[in-house]
């Protein structure tokens, strides 16, 4: 979604914008409030705030592509996506007020470029703040598929 040299694996598959699990702060969350409002939320998906901060969302597809992939695989809010799509497949946990970085293992961005080259997708962010705001993604660190940044 984010790197030039992207694998563009999304063409085939569409890749990390399906079967979506992510984590929106309500500063960025705009486009997906705006869909909830109308009603036009797909079945199956779901957006909801989050229980333990009214900060948060969390949008899921389940197993379908994310209700703003177009036909022609394109992201319909590239411009206001949010944090995590800037970021992928750079994920983050808050831990003693740091942030840890992790990689996804499973793009195939990960085979081609460095950890300092995976860390600019944190650059040039809209909010560089929210990542701190959001604290903790949803992700399950002691799954394999998920790298520590400072260990590749
Ligand atoms: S908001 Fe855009 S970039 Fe993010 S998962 Fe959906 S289609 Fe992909
Ligand atoms: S999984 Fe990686 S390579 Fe595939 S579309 Fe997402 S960011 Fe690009």
């Amino acid at each position: 979604m984010l790197l030039n040299t992207c694998k563009k694996c999304i063409l085939d598959d569409g890749g990390c914008c399906t079967s979506v699990h992510i984590t929106i702060h309500k500063k960025e969350a705009k486009e997906f409030i705006k869909i909830k409002n109308n009603n036009q939320i797909p079945s199956g998906h779901s957006f909801q705030i989050d229980e333990d901060d009214p900060n948060l969302y969390t949008y899921k597809s389940g197993d379908d592509p994310c209700m703003f992939l177009d036909k022609n695989q394109l992201c319909e809010i590239y411009e206001n996506r949010p944090t995590i799509c800037r970021t992928f497949p750079l994920m983050w946990i808050e831990n003693k007020q740091k942030l840890k970085y992790y990689v996804d293992t499973n793009c195939p961005l990960y085979d081609t470029n460095t950890p300092s080259e995976l860390m600019k997708n944190i650059t040039n962010l809209p909010y560089p703040n929210l990542m701190k705001k959001i604290g903790e993604l949803d992700f399950d660190i002691s799954d394999n598929d998920y790298i520590e940044l400072n260990l590749i």
